[in-house]
């Protein structure tokens, strides 16, 4: 421990620099402009607009000139156009990039290059608050926390009630959680959500967010090995999204992505192709290669 001065002090050290590093993201995000920013014809009818993205995580690290260096950066020129009430899904290898589009979406990092459009608005005219209302993101490990299911539900939203509750289960196909144990919305559900498989907590942070009033929906999808249930129970929470939220999902699974209405194919930080599955399978190689690894995997 002396080499390091002793774990309390390292500590302390490193929360007084996330609160450091917190001042500052405030300070950088939450400025909204006088003028509102330029809008662009081709955000018209999107939820979210990527227009030419670069970006590296590299300048955190080692100052901003180095990010600018072709091979620092993780987005090439990313253009895509999410469109209101329709599902947009990235699918590449892993390490393509695809978790990071979504981290800019919720702006937990500012591009090097290039002007991002929510609800067709550049979003620097959102502060994070507001972008927060906005966007929700249902990630790999989306926090459960320890209590009921109605805990769980009614989290960031107390006026959920019961009936809503129970509907909004149903909708990401949970409503077997409620006869599980007899208790209904009062099912422990573990520390952490420990009683849930993987699937079951994905669904349940989906289940919130159809309760949020948050109109476009972030989902990075498991990436782990679903049993066929869950992937069925996952499949049928994302169709019920349809037409309710502006979903852009980050698939490894074929089943939500065939019925994507664009889907944009992302090789080393670039869009390799865009387009429907059909047309995919046909003029992008990557693609089918994916497809084929997919089906093997559901074989197995
Ligand atoms: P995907 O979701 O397609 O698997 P990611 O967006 O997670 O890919 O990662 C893209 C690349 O960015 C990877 O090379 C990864 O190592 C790198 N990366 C991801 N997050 C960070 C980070 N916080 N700092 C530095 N590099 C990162
Ligand atoms: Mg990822």
């Amino acid at each position: 421990f002396n080499a390091f001065g002793g774990i309390g002090e390292s500590l302390g050290a490193f929360s007084r620099i996330r609160e450091l590093l917190d001042i500052a993201l405030e300070n950088d995000y939450d400025v909204v402009p006088a003028t509102p920013l330029t809008s662009n014809p081709m955000a018209q009818g999107t939820s979210v607009y990527f227009k030419k993205i670069s970006f590296g995580y590299n300048k955190l690290k080692f100052g901003s000139e180095l990010a600018e260096k072709e091979e620092n950066l993780i987005l090439k020129e990313i253009t895509l156009r999410a469109e209101k009430g329709k599902r947009t899904a990235i699918v590449g290898p892993s390490g393509a990039g695809k978790s990071t589009i979504l981290q800019l979406i919720e702006r937990f990092y500012d591009p090097d290059d290039g002007q991002i459009f929510v609800h067709e608005k550049d979003y620097r005219n959102y502060s994070r608050e507001e972008l927060r209302k906005l966007i929700t993101y249902v990630e790999q490990d989306s926090p459960v926390i320890s209590g009921t299911l109605r805990d769980n539900l009614q989290l960031g939203n107390r006026k959920v009630n019961d009936s809503d509750c129970i509907k909004v289960l149903e909708e990401v196909n949970l409503q077997h959680l409620l006869s599980r144990d007899s208790k209904g919305l009062d099912m422990q559900v573990g520390e952490s959500g420990a009683s849930l498989s993987g699937g079951e907590r994905q669904r349940l942070a989906m289940a919130r967010s159809l309760l949020s009033s948050a109109e476009i929906v972030l989902l990075d999808e498991l990436t782990s090995n679903l049993d066929s249930l869950n992937e069925m129970g996952m499949k049928k929470a994302v169709d019920k999204l349809k037409g309710k939220k502006t979903v852009i999902v980050v698939a490894h699974r074929l089943s939500t992505v065939i019925d994507s209405d664009i889907i944009y194919v992302l090789e080393h930080g670039r869009v390799v192709g865009s387009g429907s599955h059909n047309e995919l399978i046909d003029t992008v190689p990557l693609y089918r290669e994916l497809a084929k690894e997919q089906f093997v995997d559901r074989e197995m």
